[in-house]
């Protein structure tokens, strides 16, 4: 995997889906074998997998007082699009939370704010890690790691209600682009209750998260085509949902495991969460030696 970083600068602006704050990213060019650094005001986060873990509903980067919520979207589309040296500036207005704005709910948005920066022509970097056979078990799922093809799989099972599905796709930015950045974030339904009652969930709209309808009398019968989500003002409905929300754990476990670098192996979550995408992550970093100081 060759790496590249921006050929100009990008800014997005909006609010955090949990945070419901107005947020803002400035995405710039670094220098080769930079890496991923957030920039914020508390100070500076190294991306790597010591400085990346399981928040409550999504991932957060910290090193010290520095924390930035909700990073995954973005590292999804950086990483499937190679920009993996760049500083992403990160300002928010709020006291609390710092979090990365949620624009579409999807990868799309990035993808199309890398493009508008332009990228540089691809720098050989250090060879990729090789995935070592790896397995993970947690009380929620399972995830297993190894050499060879370059595939993501996920196996997502809610129990009755779904979303289910099951959803492989090759590791490449033909295939991010066509399978996986439009899918939007979700929530179950039956879940919405208690995420209001936690606080978070306050940046969702219907047209950044699709509401998983748990009580519906019918199973989802269309298939999700990206030209449906994309087009502006799609809202969720019944005959859209499909397999959108498959497609969106998939992209979430592609966000996770940059923190990773380049490598090369296949990777399968079943009931993926971010908390089993991170420990297959320090699973695999304690399993190279990366744990060692
Ligand atoms: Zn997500």
């Amino acid at each position: 995997m060759s790496r590249r970083t921006l050929l100009g600068s990008v800014r997005r602006a909006g609010v955090g889906v949990h945070s419901g704050c107005p947020s803002e990213v400035i995405l710039r060019p670094a220098a080769s074998s930079a890496g991923v650094r957030f920039l914020t005001a508390d100070g500076i986060v190294p991306l790597s997998w010591r400085t990346a873990a399981a928040g409550a509903g999504c991932s957060v980067v910290r090193s010290g007082a520095a924390a930035v919520a909700t990073p995954e979207h973005l590292l999804a589309a950086l990483f499937a699009l190679e920009v993996l040296d760049v500083d992403v500036e990160v300002r928010s207005s709020s006291a609390g939370l710092t979090e990365v704005p949620i624009l579409g709910g999807a990868a799309s948005d990035w993808v199309a704010a890398i493009d508008e920066a332009g990228r540089t022509e691809p720098q050989p970097g250090p060879p990729p890690l090789s995935l070592p056979e790896v397995e993970v078990h947690t009380a929620g799922g399972s995830a297993h790691a190894g050499p060879g093809s370059d595939t993501l799989a996920v196996d997502v099972d809610f129990g009755a209600g779904g979303p289910t599905g099951s959803l492989t796709v090759e590791r490449t930015e033909a295939a991010f682009r066509e399978h996986v950045m439009w899918a939007r974030t979700f929530v179950r339904e039956e879940d919405v209750a208690a995420l209001v009652a936690a606080g978070r969930g306050r940046g969702a709209t219907p047209e950044n998260t699709v509401v998983w309808p748990t009580s519906a009398l019918h199973a989802p019968e269309s298939r999700a085509t990206p030209s449906r989500y994309n087009s502006p003002g799609s809202l969720p409905s019944a005959a859209g949902l499909s397999d959108e929300p498959v497609r969106h754990k998939l992209l979430d476990l592609w966000g996770d495991l940059a923190v990773l670098g380049p490598f090369c192996g296949w990777v399968r979550v079943r009931r993926p969460s971010h908390a089993l995408n991170h420990a297959l992550v320090a699973a695999i970093a304690s399993a190279v030696g990366g744990d060692q100081p």
